[in-house]
């Protein structure tokens, strides 16, 4: 069963056309890359989906038309962003950050168990429940924003660069982690990730954007044997 489908999306800031027609489809817990050059409108996707960017074509997801709805509306349908430069809230503490992932659920008690969850997926976090956000570093803030949109319980999340501004290392964990999240909730994820090693380490299927218009779509396998591919993402 597909769970997002979009077809022919445009959207612009002001007058700059910045999607041309982009069509991608995920299905029910799978998991579907984005790659493309800077600037090739992959966040822009993201935002049209959640509903913080004005658009065109055909947003569909759960089995209804979302496009036109507001970022609250969407959010509260199934649908979790983890933006770009991560949004978690700096001067409230790692536990707070949690919870108001959570805003839109009552099941005090499975809460509970899904904070106790995000902790154990992300050890790194255990020490640091009573922290002010702001005072974590790069990595786990990123770490808490993938735990604050988990909490809200999505079908689905949407991952914009997990890795940017990590370590090697550090980005190779919190993937790890989110691969870990996948198989374990079952989630669907649209991932957009500069570094298609990580995102083809979680990704079953990926298209390609340039200037706005898929050019490329295919299996994770696929895309990772092509040379173009090879070139632009993967380093020679
Ligand atoms: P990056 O990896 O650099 O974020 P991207 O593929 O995610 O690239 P977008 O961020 O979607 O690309 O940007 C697509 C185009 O829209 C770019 O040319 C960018 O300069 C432009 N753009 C992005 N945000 C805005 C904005 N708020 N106002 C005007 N133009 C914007």
């Amino acid at each position: 069963m597909t769970l997002l489908e979009l077809t022919g999306v445009t959207a612009s800031y002001g007058p700059v056309q910045v999607l041309e027609g982009v069509s991608l489809s995920v299905p029910e817990g799978g998991s579907v890359g984005i790659l493309g050059a800077n600037g090739a409108g992959k966040t822009t996707t993201l935002r049209a989906i959640s509903g913080s960017v004005r658009t065109g074509g055909s947003i569909r997801f759960d089995g209804r038309d979302i496009r036109g709805l507001r970022p609250d509306q969407v959010a509260a349908l199934g649908v979790a962003h983890v933006p770009e430069g991560r949004g978690t809230l700096g001067q409230l503490s790692v536990r707070e950050n949690l919870m108001v992932g959570s805003y839109l659920r009552k099941d005090r008690k499975a809460i509970a168990g899904d904070i106790d969850y995000c902790l154990d997926l992300f050890p790194q976090l255990q020490d640091r429940v009573g922290s002010r956000a702001a005072a974590l570093s790069g990595g786990e803030q990123q770490m808490l924003a993938v735990g604050r949109a988990f909490m809200a319980k999505p079908k689905l999340l949407l991952l914009d660069e997990a890795s940017l501004g990590l370590a090697p290392s550090t980005a190779k964990t919190v993937y790890q982690a989110i691969r870990r999240l996948r198989l374990e909730s079952g989630i669907a994820m649209l991932v957009v990730e500069q570094n298609a090693n990580l995102a083809f380490s979680l990704v079953d299927t990926a298209t390609v954007l340039e200037t706005g218009r898929n050019v490329l779509t295919g299996t994770s396998a696929e895309l990772k044997g092509m040379d173009e591919i090879r070139r632009a993402y993967l380093g020679g």
